[in-house]
């Protein structure tokens, strides 16, 4: 089976995984190095040069899984972020900066673009010989004992399947699985640039009336941009050529880092907030965005995924040690349990803070200032916040914590 690109009859494996994103290859290579017999199905995504600024626990689980060592020398480390109210508003928020040192941390995280992130993981994939079919699944199908997956040239059976196929996930609509979903005016423009003043490890937030404008460093004196605005005004800017888009870029960020150079491979992404209602049902687990989908505020959406990941491989594998189904409601039931504090704590934090800032309700103005003023002022409430952040206390699956699932 190892190395198969397509499924060519019929084929079965204890746990198919669908979608060969961060989230579905981190699943699955946990699972594999946890003894499961794993298949992973889905073509190898189109280059995709957004970055992740992955927090310390999901550093700590891709170095546990053995994936981090290729990843180190594309990431940069995330020692300090600051947060600007760049509002024109009458009550703005204080300036609030966070330094890793403050929790006894050398860095938060580490920034690194998504193609080297996927390069690693299928590395590692490929060495802990995970078998792949290299295509789309085109039907999802479960019954009491397992579930079908319908390929181009073939099928294969699993006892459990994994929908790891992003926020149009077949494989939720096949769990009978709805969502709750809210679209937002808004559309991410993203990009990489060279600039000439250095980051100084230092990520920056600019809260901006159509939402936030992060620049995230990169090796070298490089950084990510993520560039949040109503969506004529994204699509307008990502037609600007290279050099009349870094000085727009250089004004908005108000020369921080000094003359910038655009690099290759720009992206526009909707922004939307969307949570399955439940993450498991019919022998099919969702995880990364086919189960959550948060906007880019706070680098929390594949962290997210990376948790539901590292908390199914554990729940799985202690079930397979206890000859149990894997497949089974109890098995689906915890994982949705342990899933769903985590979740729907972060996106209802996430979604207000994006709506603070996008409406024009005084009050919530206020209310935000308040809570950036109290988080600046007061030391303990700052390093609890930073270290639920990072290490949150709702979620610390095994791999997160160094220890293999
Ligand atoms: C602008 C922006 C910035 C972000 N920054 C951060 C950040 O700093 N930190 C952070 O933690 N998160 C961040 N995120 C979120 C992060 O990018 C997503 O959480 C992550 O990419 C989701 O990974 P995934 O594997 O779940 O889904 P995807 O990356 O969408 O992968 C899904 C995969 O499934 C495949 N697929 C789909 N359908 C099928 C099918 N039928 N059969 C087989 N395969 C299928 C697709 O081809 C794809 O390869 C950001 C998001 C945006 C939009």
């Amino acid at each position: 089976m190892a190395g198969a690109n397509g499924a060519k009859g019929s084929m079965a494996a204890e746990v198919a995984v669908v979608g060969g994103g961060p989230a579905g290859l981190v699943t699955a290579i946990a699972l594999k190095a946890a003894g499961l017999e794993t298949l992973l199905i889905g073509p190898q995504p189109a280059d995709d040069y957004r970055t992740t600024a992955l927090l310390a626990g999901s550093v700590t689980a891709l170095t546990t899984l053995g994936a981090w060592t290729a990843c180190h020398a594309h990431a940069a480390a995330l020692k300090a972020i600051r947060i600007v109210d760049d509002t024109r508003r009458l009550l703005r928020a204080p300036e609030v900066a966070f330094s890793a040192a403050e929790i006894g941390l050398d860095a938060f995280g580490y920034n690194i673009e998504n193609r080297h992130l996927i390069a690693a993981l299928n590395a590692r994939a490929a060495e802990l010989q995970i078998p792949r079919l290299a295509a789309p699944a085109l039907a999802v199908a479960s019954d009491g004992a397992g579930v079908r997956i319908r390929l181009a040239d073939g099928a294969v059976r699993a006892r459990l399947v994994i929908g790891a196929d992003g926020r149009r996930s077949l494989c939720r609509a096949a769990a009978g699985i709805g969502t709750r979903h809210r679209g937002y005016p808004q559309t991410a423009l993203t990009l990489n640039l060279a600039h000439e003043r250095p980051h100084h490890d230092t990520a920056t937030e600019l809260h901006t009336e159509t939402g936030p404008f992060t620049l995230v460093p990169l090796p070298g004196k490089r950084s990510s941009l993520v560039c949040v605005l109503e969506p004529a005004g994204a699509a307008e800017l990502a037609k600007t050529d290279d050099t009349e888009l870094a000085a727009e870029i250089e004004r908005r960020a108000h020369s921080l880092l000094g003359p910038m150079i655009v690099e290759p491979g720009r992206g526009l992404f909707p922004l939307a907030v969307e949570t399955a209602v439940v993450l498991a049902h019919e022998r099919i687990a969702l995880v990364g965005e086919a189960a959550h989908v948060v906007p880019p505020i706070g680098a929390q959406g594949l962290n997210l995924g990376l948790r539901d990941a590292a908390t199914l491989a554990e729940i799985v594998a202690d079930a397979q040690r206890q000859n149990a189904d894997i497949g089974s409601p109890s098995v689906l039931a915890r994982y949705d349990a342990q899933r769903r504090a985590d979740v729907v704590s972060r996106t209802i934090a996430i979604d207000l803070l994006n709506r603070s800032l996008l409406t024009d309700f005084f009050a919530l103005h206020g209310i935000r200032g308040l809570s950036l003023h109290l988080v600046d002022r007061i030391g303990p409430l700052r390093r609890a916040i930073m270290r639920e952040g990072v290490t949150p206390a709702a979620s610390q699956p095994r791999l997160m914590r160094g220890e293999m699932v």
